[in-house]
């Protein structure tokens, strides 16, 4: 397609984006998603509200789900309720024959108490770790669970039209401990075996902008947890013991050096952060232990790897040379989130369709999701939806207690991902030439 072309293509759809939704000429089932998305608006914004005023954190989504399973069984959809704890899988079979996919919503708020100035503002509260606290959507998943219903209309609609099968992944937990393993422990990728898996996450930047990455997106999030050992001695004769505290001095220097001297940070970065250090009670008296706790980040799965093995090989032997001993122990977290690369590629032309020239790269984060889980088990994409208002006093990042939503953007949700889901299983987005 020519420049000229494009542009004209792009401003066509910029039409259809805030005024009537217009038919495309390359995928005859655009017309119609458009329109479905439309009709369904009002309900999507009053289930946003009413999930956003009901927030559950996570593994208590009991009500979330609930709202979710009575939505999808009046569309006749195929409902499997509990699954990896309270999550919801929801399958509709198209019309015709053809591949899986699956479409992904996380369903848990957060304990952060709502200072957003907003009539469905949550007024909830819950218990945890033993303490009284708010509840709030303050990452958007109400966002995303109320896209996500609505995409299970329009797609119920138009089944007849849809050549294969839509799974829909109503998860629990994703802030944590995570509901993305326990629901594929519990088959939800399987009976039909998911051929693709998409997932939007609402963010900050403004509405009409989508945002996608190839590659490691989101970073993988490891626990890590040093115990320096040495031998006690009094403070003024160091040398009739082994002192973890110095040693803990060069190990937290070593480790940045993991990063800085080790990783080939032009294909990929990493973090190491010590945030916590824990040793001795005295200004004269060496400790015989000294605790260190931090997380680790990268965004390539070969990168983690390295990393794991370089930090635990630098403590080790930085504490050996010392005659002190580190008990280097990593917690595995959420895995790098990667886009598939041909994936991604092939459905660009899609999320161009539906915000023209607002579909843009991003460079990759340093947060953590378990949509990673379901992208291990198929080729995955991961988008960022612009939810951002125009007045910048209202625009806060995720888990802020501010965190507020435009709800220009639901409709843009809607036909993201009823889009992703269509073109991707009628082999037709539309292209680009
Ligand atoms: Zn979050
Ligand atoms: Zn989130």
């Amino acid at each position: 397609m020519s420049s000229t072309r494009r542009r004209l293509t792009t401003g066509l759809f910029f039409v259809a984006l805030f005024a009537a939704p217009a038919a495309s000429q390359t995928n005859p089932l655009h017309g119609t998603i458009d329109e479905l998305a439309a009709a369904i608006n009002d309900q999507v914004v009053t289930w946003r509200r009413d999930i956003h005023a009901n927030p559950e954190l996570g593994m208590q989504e009991f009500r979330t789900a609930g709202l979710v399973a009575e939505h999808l069984e009046s569309l006749g959809i195929d409902v499997q309720t509990g699954v990896g704890g309270t999550g919801v899988v929801g399958v509709l079979e198209g019309g015709r024959p053809g591949p899986v996919v699956a479409l992904r919503a996380d369903m848990d708020g957060l304990p952060v108490t709502e200072l957003a100035d907003v009539p469905f503002a949550s007024k909830v509260t819950a218990q945890w770790q033993g303490r009284e606290v708010g509840v709030m959507h303050a990452c958007g998943h109400d966002n995303h669970v109320a896209i996500l219903m609505g995409v299970a209309s329009v797609l119920a609609e138009m089944r007849d039209n849809v050549p294969g099968t839509v799974k829909f992944l109503f998860q629990p937990a994703e802030e944590g401990p995570g509901g993305a393993e326990p629901m594929i422990a519990d088959g939800a990728m399987e009976n039909p075996k998911v051929d693709a898996v998409f997932a939007l996450h609402v963010a900050p930047s403004p509405v009409g902008t989508i945002s996608y990455r190839e590659g490691g997106t989101l970073a993988s999030s490891d626990g890590l947890r040093i115990v320096v050992r040495g031998t006690q001695t009094h403070g003024a004769m160091p040398w009739g013991g082994v002192d973890p505290i110095a040693t803990s001095a060069q190990i937290i220097n070593g480790l940045q050096t993991v990063v800085s001297r080790q990783v080939d940070l032009t294909d990929s970065p990493a973090i190491v952060t010590i945030g916590q250090i824990e040793g001795g009670n005295r200004g004269n008296i060496i400790p015989d232990t000294v605790l260190m706790i931090g997380t680790i980040r990268t965004l390539n799965p070969d990168t983690r790897t390295l990393v794991h093995e370089r930090v635990t090989r630098m403590a080790e032997s930085i504490a050996a040379a010392n005659g002190a001993e580190a008990e280097v122990s990593i917690d595995l977290g959420y895995p790098v989130t990667v886009n598939d690369p041909d994936l991604t590629r092939q459905m660009v032309p899609s999320l161009r369709r539906i915000v023209g020239d607002g579909a843009t790269l991003r460079p990759p984060a340093t947060g953590a999701e378990d949509f990673s889980y379901f992208a291990q088990e198929a080729p995955g994409l991961f988008i960022s939806l612009g939810v951002g208002a125009d007045d910048p006093s209202l625009v806060h990042p995720n888990h802020s207690p501010y965190f507020y939503a435009d709800e220009r953007a639901l409709p843009i949700g809607v036909r993201a991902l009823a889009s992703l889901a269509v073109d991707y299983l009628t082999g037709r987005p539309i292209s680009e030439d």
